[in-house]
Parts: C-alpha cells; sequence; structure tokens
C-alpha cells in the first residue's frame, strides 16, 4: 500500500491540478481523496508536498536502436538518415541491443516518461534474440513499451522509384545487393515471437512495424494485417512522414499512402501512424473512421525538415492524437516535455486564427491519454484515475521554471523541460526518487556504451565509407524529387 499525500494532482476532467491524496495498493490507484483523509501509517509515503503530480508521460514514437547512435548527425533529412542506416545501426550484438534500449528507457524515465511504443529495428529481418533482448531492457529498467519490430522486405534503394538508376554504375550495384528478408520470413519471425511472449504483457507488450508503406510488398502488408488479427496486436508504421513519401506513393499507387492502407485493410483502432506530416483531409477521415492513432514527432519533423503536421485537423476530425520524440537518431533527445513544448508551439505557426492552435490541456492529453489509446494501452494508464495504473509523476515546485506559479498547466507544457522531475512511480514502484534512479544502475552503462560505439565504429568503418559515397547521389536525387509540387489543401508546407 502507498500513499502520494500533499500535491496538486492533474483532474483529468477537468485538465486543473487540485490538491488531493492518491491510494494506490500494489500495480494500481485505488483511491483519490481529499487531502489528509487517509492515514498514513501502515502505508509507504510518497511526500508530494510542493509538487505538481501528473500521469507518467507517455511517448507515442521511438527507436530502440538509435540510442547508441544519438548526435551523430546534424544536417541529415529522412532520407539521408535511411541511407545511412547499413552503418548507424548495424552489426549490433545482442548485448548492444539491449544495451541501446536500456539507455533510452533510463533517459524518458529521468524525464518523466512511463510508456513508449518502440520500433525496434534490426535488418535484414528481426530476431527473437534482438527483441527480447530490448523487451528485457524495458523490463528492467521498468518502463512500459509496445514493442514493434521493425520490418521491410523492400530496401530503401529498391522503395524509391529511380534512386538506383541515380547511382553510378559501381554504387549502383552495391546499393541494389543491400536486401531485405523475404516477408514470409519476417511474419515467421513475428508470429514464433508473439506467440512465445514471455514477457508481461501489462509491462512490454508485441506489436507489428512494417516499417513505411512502399518499403513493404503488398503481400508483406496483407501478411502482417492477418498475422496482426490473428494474434490481436496492435500496429505502427511511418506514413506520410516526408514529402517524397507522399509524392512515391501518387507514383507507385496512384493514391495516398493511407489510402492504399484502406484498400489493403490494415486500419484498425490499433493502427498507430507515425508522424502524419502529409495527410490531406480524406487520409484523415479514413484513420478517423477506422479509429486510427495518429504520433505527432514534431522535434523530429523539424530536425530533419520533414514539415510540419497540421494536429488542429487530424483532432477535428476524430483521430486520437499522441506524441512522440522518435529515436534518437531523428530527435535526438527523448524528451516528452519538449515534445509537448513543441507540438504547442508548431500548431501555432501556419495559422493565425487562435481558434486552431493546440491548446496546453489538449497537448498534455495527447502527451498522456491520447499516448495510452496509442499504445493500447487505453484505460489502463495516461489518467490519474481510480482503477488506472500507478505510472506517476512528481514534478518539483521548486524548480526555478515554476517561480512564480502562476498556471500550472500552462508551466508543465511551456516551461518544464525535464529538470523538474522529482519521483517517478511506474505500476507503484517507485524508479527515481529526487532525480536519482532507485532500482537500475545507469551510471554501469556509461562505459558499455563507450566500449560498444568504439567496437561499432570498426566493424562499421567500411559500410560508412560507402554510404558517404552514395549520399550526395541520394541527396540530389531525392531533393530534385521532393521538388515535385504536392499540395495539402489549406496548409503551408514547403
Ligand atoms: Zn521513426
Amino acid at each position: 500500500m502507498m500513499l502520494v499525500s500533499g500535491g496538486r494532482v492533474l483532474n483529468p476532467a477537468s485538465y486543473r491540478f487540485e490538491p488531493a491524496d492518491i491510494v494506490v495498493e500494489a500495480d494500481r490507484i485505488v483511491d483519490i481523496v481529499a487531502p489528509g483523509s487517509v492515514p498514513r501509517e501502515g502505508r509507504q509515503w510518497v511526500d508530494a508536498t510542493d509538487r505538481l503530480v501528473i500521469p507518467g508521460l507517455v511517448n507515442g514514437h521511438n527507436h530502440a536502436q538509435t540510442n547508441l547512435s544519438k548526435g551523430i548527425s546534424d544536417r541529415w533529412t529522412l532520407e539521408i538518415l535511411l541511407a545511412n542506416a547499413p552503418w548507424t545501426a548495424a552489426r549490433r550484438t545482442v548485448e548492444e541491443k539491449y544495451l541501446s534500449a536500456a539507455i533510452g528507457a533510463c533517459e524518458m524515465l529521468r524525464k518523466g516518461c512511463t510508456a513508449t511504443f518502440d520500433m525496434f529495428a534490426e535488418f535484414p529481418l528481426p530476431t527473437i534474440d534482438g527483441v527480447n533482448a530490448v523487451a528485457q531492457a524495458y523490463a528492467d529498467v521498468g518502463i512500459r513499451a509496445t514493442l514493434a519490430p521493425m520490418m521491410a522486405d523492400r530496401s530503401f534503394y529498391e522503395a524509391i522509384p529511380g534512386l538506383a538508376d541515380a547511382l553510378p554504375p559501381p554504387l549502383r550495384e552495391q546499393a541494389l545487393a543491400i536486401r531485405h528478408a523475404p516477408h514470409a520470413q519476417s511474419v515467421a519471425v513475428c508470429r514464433d515471437l508473439f506467440t512465445n511472449w514471455s514477457f508481461d504483457r501489462n509491462q512490454v507488450r508485441p506489436a507489428l512495424g512494417p516499417t513505411i508503406p512502399h518499403h513493404c510488398s503488398d503481400a508483406f502488408l496483407v501478411g502482417c494485417r492477418d498475422l496482426g488479427l490473428e494474434l490481436d496486436v496492435g500496429f505502427q508504421m511511418h506514413v506520410a512522414e516526408s514529402k517524397l513519401q507522399a509524392i512515391v506513393a501518387r507514383q507507385r499507387y496512384g493514391q495516398s499512402l493511407v489510402a492504399h492502407l484502406d484498400d489493403l485493410g490494415l486500419l484498425k483502432p490499433g493502427f498507430c501512424v507515425a508522424h502524419g506530416v502529409w495527410l490531406d483531409d480524406d487520409d484523415r477521415a479514413r484513420l478517423a473512421d477506422h479509429g486510427c492513432s495518429i504520433s505527432h514527432n514534431p522535434g523530429s519533423n523539424m530536425k530533419l525538415g520533414s514539415g510540419l503536421a497540421d494536429t488542429r485537423a487530424m483532432l477535428a476530425r476524430g483521430v486520437n492524437l499522441a506524441l512522440g520524440t522518435d529515436g534518437a537518431g531523428s530527435s535526438d533527445n527523448l524528451n516528452m516535455f519538449e515534445a509537448m513544448r513543441l507540438a504547442s508551439f508548431v500548431s501555432r505557426v501556419h495559422d493565425r486564427d487562435t481558434e486552431h492552435w493546440l491548446s496546453t490541456p489538449e497537448v498534455l492529453r495527447a502527451a498522456t491519454e491520447g499516448g495510452a489509446q496509442a499504445l493500447g494501452f487505453a484505460g489502463q494508464i495516461g489518467r490519474l484515475q481510480k482503477g488506472y495504473k500507478a505510472d506517476i509523476v512528481l514534478l518539483d515546485l521548486a524548480a526555478s521554471h515554476y517561480v512564480p506559479l502562476n498556471d500550472p498547466v500552462n508551466q508543465v507544457v511551456h516551461c518544464e523541460d525535464g529538470t523538474g522531475v522529482h519521483t517517478v512511480i511506474v505500476d507503484g514502484r517507485v524508479l527515481l526518487e529526487a532525480g536519482r534512479f532507485t532500482a537500475f544502475d545507469f551510471d554501469a552503462l556509461r562505459d558499455k556504451a563507450a566500449v560498444a560505439v568504439a567496437r561499432l565504429a570498426e566493424v562499421n568503418s567500411e559500410s560508412r565509407a560507402l554510404c558517404a559515397q552514395m549520399e550526395p547521389y541520394v541527396s540530389q536525387y531525392c531533393s530534385g524529387l521532393a521538388r515535385t509540387p504536392y499540395h495539402v489543401a489549406g496548409f503551408c508546407q514547403h
């Protein structure tokens, strides 16, 4: 039994902070009561005096393999990032896969995030050992994850029409030699993985992650759809992240990516779009009508120059909105407070009508309840409410960004940068106290990370040199293709 008392607690109905105490039994909130009405005796006491109390934040989009490659890039578009994937996240040992995931899980926990949708990638195909290592890292650090092995049966060079031909002959051959596993093999690994899942699904649950529609054959997407229906697991895909993707969809399918996925029968309530920058009204209508979610990742979208998603249009049409950081290879931090601040700010860039801007309660809702729904945890996490899991974050009102305290919700969304996170409770366990990990040795990861990065630099040096040779051709071809006029109604994009 635990009592979190003396704090100002976010009311999920009003999205206002009110004095209240939270009673926890085992992993759940069993009551939220008037301050001082439940005695401390006989209970583990968490003193929330001088704290704001919010639900654990939920990161809607992430990639565990990228935590060892944070900070490696500067002026990369999404396409340059994908062209460099053969060295940035390749040739990892199982221990390095665990390490990369654990570093990210610790960063999220320290910054008040207690659950994430993770598209963990191994190419040419997912491995059972690799996915289990990532799941184990989340279980050991103690935060929740919906873990979707990221897969494709077309390489980057096969996926974009004309790209391989834009390379000079010796490089073209090397580009086309990059192959992913046949789709039946990837689906078989997932079937095996999901049916033998050994982790508590309330903490780490599996999902499917065919990465980008045109990087997957239709047969692969249909195979994933059928497996998802059979085993009742969620989905996440990168959809309309960059303008180039939207243009390639017209070339390949004669319609948008979302329309194509709809035709194939993939859209369903457990389906989460990552990004959704280049969507039109018809796309949003299809996603809303099927009960889908979108993880909006403004930091990644701005860093990679992908564009700015129209979150107001998503909400207005009834799409469930989540917020995410994206992986450390493209964002480059995993700070959900920054994601909230950016989501609020970018919603104001292209529209002078303040009614269309995201309000701070809408942003906070997307980073909690919206994310919970996107991860398949609706009704379990994302709210401080009786019956919900005890995933609770305490923010320190002594932090400079709360002095003075004028409007707590505005200040959590617009002022908090993660440095105010004092205590984090997940599943009724205190995992961070006074900003320090109580149950996991993060410091032990530092030396391991340095050793891993040195080893990977050596084993990936040839691939890195080859990618560097290809990069100017990829960049020139993709930016040329992205200059094709593509108009998303009512919305300013470059
Ligand atoms: Zn991503």
